[in-house]
């Protein structure tokens, strides 16, 4: 089917002809191509394909360009990782232009596997015209952005406490600490320190000492100040034969205990401005300015754990770093970019600062400085590419001013419409609503570059073009990537310094949030191309891409044009293993989308992943639920074609025209459930539910084999045009409208039914025709008779092929006329004689109410007689129309009043003697059973016909051959087949029935009773 779609350009053909059509925008979410695909990949892009098929079949110009997400640390990593390097100074040292060379191959090392994959499951996206972020175009259609957004004034530096992954030697954005697996439980220590008062003040008095908590000891080096809140309680508390301690009173007791003396209180304000000595004495008072070794009162400080008095380091910690900028302190970092130590910190210098956390401790412990020397587990967060634990850290970056735009964002938010919409106010809208500026440099080497240029005086340049670059530089770039484009210099318009260019690369997530424009080279060209394509109708991507591609590609938009990119949006959630575990390698329960494919084809891979749930919800995924799925439903589609295929074959059934008039009901049925269907499913897949529309068409392709060609076998058998044309036309329809769904299974039957176009995705997609309401909803009453009738069969072990003389049928009005008018399929379904009609259940059976003991038995213990009693004096017949109309039913125990439900209650029919009656709300059917020998004979006839047709199917007869049948055994059975002699030969295409002598072969056993067939070619 690939080869025929390839041969006869079936995607660029579908486009093709929609060309001056209204354009409906897709764009792909890049993914990188630096590993091998896997199913979670093969969730994304069959849900990229299913819409935009769908609207190209409805008339729409869906283009579909492809594209690759190439820059990043994760490649980066990967490439280290190859070269065996450990840090940046491994990479600096290989050479930047080789390193990056070395990348460049590494992303795009897999594509030949996304390329297959991609083909396999039907994805048909541009492949051939992808757009690449590491493309100079693309990257010069990136710093157009960035050069406008620093126009905008929203483009700045500053030094700030970022969260830093020290192996990776850059800082993350907010939106990465929003990456599944960031943040996991580890133990760290917990302290509690001594820091001796050096300069009484205030509440303080000489030989205090403040006590201070800390996570993170590493820190305490670091100490610049201590903060305590001006209006909470503090007390001076003391520990036998110990000094009195300084801390919030509320924890008191928590920290020292129940022995602890307090010996006064006084608010926070009073310790202001108390000098003490640091816990380690590496840096000076001096460097951290006037206010360094001092209590400052502070907002963010609470008695809810620690002490009450915080510990600040001005260069680790966000709130630390706000009080320092306050107060006027200095910002001194003795950590290196490599997270350790630099020489200020004598013997620690060069030490992992994590690593050097227990020898602090011991140091602490040793100067009588520590209280107390716990652990604590709680939630810290790593790096999401390498798993380093990260720091917080002050250090200049460059940052987009997103939060000044945040009601911009959540307007343009407004305007989204989300599946599931949940994640519009919720999810993603929280997350706006908590927006902060966009930390977007990396001090990295495989990226876009950051296109600012700075002269000494500080004057600063953005870049918009390489050409601009040019003209002021005289240089003219090949590759704008590190080191080529690092080296261009130009004078400063100001001072006429030279200009040089800052040395960050930028966030991945801003090349993969600009592609609306840059995969054109927009605005340098194609501006009217893209404009025609902006903003998307559809996009589609995992649930976790809130924080990643959904949140940059609408925060680009709005920087730039104030506006979303995307109207519409269809989150996907996760794909788990059976038992709900996340696939890993290491838990050895990843599924391979090879291993899906090659047992059971792309689409059953594409069916299952579009209609077994939401897809939102997690997917419980295993090899055996997607054989289910193929069980449940192309098994049934392919079998109800094969049938058509067989039938039509046998009666040389030629004809392709789908518009025979309809000869029965049933084919008149058969066309409105068509119709009703394709109105279904169009108006689900236009709300992007893949599934409900999915449903739609496996209920419709049920009814049509268990129903349509079930009841009208006798017509396919006697080569009835209209039932043929009818179900052709079923079945070329159906093929239409799963086109989108599975698109290999639907072309090759469209192709064999139809065939007048080269494919079925050049077909328009179906338009609902006229529907006889009356006529489902009579079906629909007549096949719930149906249902119920056979259930009582069921439950009173008489075959079907049992005749019996009458089913007594609850009914009345509309419903009544519904199942009078379909009489004859009824009475042959239940194979009945006669039927007949009553107008309440209690004409069938008599009802009978019992306690419910599961729910009554808790609620009522030792009194549960006295509740049955009381439930045995009910009128039971009044007592079931109640329920059913969902009233409450009121019984009195020892003068208390109690309410029951019906799910206190259990009706119970008892059938009428003779009858056996099966019920469904108000709707129920007796079947009458007595068997008498007329009934009897015409049963034992039905199984000759059965057995019949087993011995046609062991000689390995054609569906059509006549036969000569002849017939031996129990003589009473050789008569009911003489009285039913036209049935019998009917049913089994037997021109002839003789009664002779059977020799050979295995007789067969009716009902007790032996009888020999044997069958001939006529
Ligand atoms: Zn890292
Ligand atoms: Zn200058």
């Amino acid at each position: 089917m690939i080869e025929r779609w390839r041969e006869r350009e079936v995607f660029a053909e579908s486009v093709r002809r929609r060309s001056g059509a209204p354009a409906w925008g897709f764009y792909e979410g890049p993914p990188t191509a630096n590993g091998p695909p896997g199913s979670h990949h093969v969730l994304a892009r069959v849900f990229k394909d299913i819409f935009p098929r769908y609207k190209t079949m409805c008339g729409f110009y869906v283009e579909r360009k492809g594209g690759w997400d190439c820059h990043g640390l994760p490649v980066e990593l990967a490439v280290e990782a190859e070269l065996g390097f450990t840090s940046k100074d491994d990479i600096e040292r290989y050479g930047i232009a080789e390193f990056n060379d070395r990348c460049r191959e590494k992303v795009l090392s897999h594509v030949e596997d996304w390329n297959r994959l991609t083909e396999r499951i039907g994805f048909w996206i541009d492949l051939k015209n992808a757009y690449r972020t590491l493309d100079p175009d693309y990257i010069e259609s990136v710093w157009w952005a960035l050069k406008t957004i620093h126009d905008k004034g929203l483009l700045y530096e500053k030094l700030k406490v970022v969260p830093y992954c020290p192996r990776c030697g850059t800082a993350l954005s907010s939106h990465e600490l929003g990456q599944p697996d960031v943040y996991r439980d580890v133990l760290d220590p917990s302290v509690y320190v001594r820091f001796p008062v050096t300069e009484p003040h205030g509440a303080a008095e000489p030989g205090d000492q403040l006590l201070v908590w800390t996570t993170t000891p590493w820190t305490l080096v670091s100490n610049a100040a201590v903060a305590v809140d001006p209006e909470l309680t503090y007390v001076r508390a003391q520990l036998e034969g110990e000094p009195p301690m300084i801390l919030a009173q509320g924890l008191v007791e928590r920290v020292l205990g129940p022995g602890a003396k307090i010996l006064n209180r006084f608010p926070g304000a009073q310790l202001e401005r108390v000098g003490y000595e640091p816990p380690f004495g590496f840096i000076a008072k001096s460097e951290y300015g006037e206010r360094g070794h001092t209590v400052l009162l502070a907002d963010f400080v609470s008695d809810e754990d620690g002490t009450g008095l915080v510990h600040t380091a001005i260069a680790f910690g966000e709130d630390d770093f706000r009080l320092g900028e306050q107060y006027g302190l200095n910002v001194v970092n003795p950590v290196k970019p490599d997270g350790t130590f630099d020489e200020r910190i004598g013997a620690y210098a060069g030490r992992w600062v994590k690593d050097a956390d227990p020898d602090l401790i011991e140091d602490l412990r040793a100067r009588g400085r520590l209280l107390r020397a716990e652990t604590l587990e709680h939630a810290y967060p790593h790096c999401w590419r390498c798993v380093t634990p990260l720091l917080y850290y002050a250090k200049p970056s460059w940052y987009i001013g997103t939060s000044q735009l945040k009601d911009r964002l959540l307007a343009a938010n407004e305007t989204i419409t989300w599946h599931p919409e949940r994640v519009k106010h919720g999810r993603f809208g929280k997350w706006l609503e908590g927006n902060v500026d966009w930390a977007l440099s990396r001090e990295r080497y495989w990226g876009t570059p950051l296109p600012v240029w700075r002269c000494p005086a500080g004057h600063i340049r953005a870049i918009g073009s390489f050409a601009e670059l040019h003209e002021r530089s005289g240089i003219a770039l090949t590759d704008p990537h590190r080191p080529f484009v690092d080296v261009i210099t130009f004078p400063c318009a100001d001072c006429g310094e030279p200009m040089r260019r800052v040395e960050e690369v930028i966030d991945v997530w801003f090349d993969s949030g600009s592609m609306p424009f840059a995969q054109f080279h927009a605005p340098h060209r194609n501006v009217e191309h893209f404009e025609q394509r902006f903003p998307a109708d559809f996009i589609c991507e995992a649930l976790d891409q809130t924080r990643g591609w959904f949140y940059s590609l609408l925060a680009v938009a709005t920087l730039l044009f104030d506006r979303s990119s995307y109207r519409n949006v269809v989150c996907l959630g996760l794909i788990l293993d059976e038992q709900g575990r996340k696939m890993s390698k290491s838990l050895g329960n990843m599924v391979e989308p090879w291993e899906v494919i090659d047992r059971f084809g792309a689409d059953a891979f594409r069916w299952y992943l579009f209609t077994s749930k939401y897809p939102w919800d997690e997917y419980r995924f295993s090899l055996e639920t997607i054989g289910e799925a193929v069980r449940l439903f192309l098994l049934q589609l392919w079998n109800t074609y094969g049938f058509y295929v067989l039938y039509a074959n046998a009666n040389e059934i030629t004809d392709r025209s789908a518009d025979a008039a309809d000869a029965t009901e049933l084919d008149a049925w058969a066309r409105s459930r068509l119709n009703a269907t394709i109105e279904l499913v169009r108006e689900r897949m236009d709300e992007f539910d893949a599934t409900a529309a999915g449903r739609a068409i496996q209920a419709l392709v049920d009814d049509l084999s268990n129903w349509y060609i079930r009841r009208s076998r006798r017509r396919f058998w006697d080569g009835d045009e209209a039932a043929f044309a009818t179900l052709r036309h079923c079945l070329i329809t159906v093929a239409q409208l799963l086109a989108p769904f599975c698109p290999f299974l639907a072309d090759e039957i469209y192709d064999n039914l139809d065939g007048s176009e080269p494919s079925v995705h050049l077909c328009a997609y179906p338009i609902p025709g006229q529907r006889d309401l009356e006529l489902e909803r009579n079906m629909d009453v007549a096949r719930q008779a149906v249902r119920l009738g056979l259930a009582a069969r069921g439950q009173a072990k008489v075959k079907v092929r049992q005749p019996l003389r009458a089913a007594v049928i609850v009914a009345t009005g509309p419903e009544r006329v519904a199942i009078e008018r379909l009489a004859d399929i009824v009475r042959e379904e239940l194979n009945v004689h006669e039927l007949r009609f009553v107008s309440q259940a209690d004409e069938l059976a008599e009802i009978e109410l019992k306690p419910n003991y599961d729910t009554l038995g808790p609620r009522f213990r030792q009194q549960m007689p006295l509740v049955a009693a009381a439930i045995a004096a009910l009128e039971p017949a009044h007592v079931a129309t109640a329920l059913l109309e969902g009233r409450i039913i009121a019984i009195a125990i020892a003068g208390h009043d109690h309410e029951l439900t019906a799910d206190d209650l259990v009706v119970a029919m008892k059938p009428l003697p003779g009858f056996q009656v099966e019920r469904e709300g108000s709707h129920a059917v007796a079947l009458e059973l007595e068997i008498d020998d007329e009934l009897r004979i015409e049963g034992w006839a039905r199984d000759i016909v059965r057995a019949v047709q087993n011995a046609r199917a062991g000689a390995g007869l054609d569906v059509s051959d006549r036969i000569l049948l002849t017939l031996d055994g129990d003589p009473a059975l050789l008569d009911a087949a003489r009285a039913h002699e036209r049935y019998i030969a009917g049913e089994t295409l037997a021109l002839q029935v003789s009664y002779e002598s059977v020799d050979g072969g295995e007789p067969t056993c009716v009902d007790g009773r032996e009888l020999r067939v044997a069958v001939a070619v006529a």
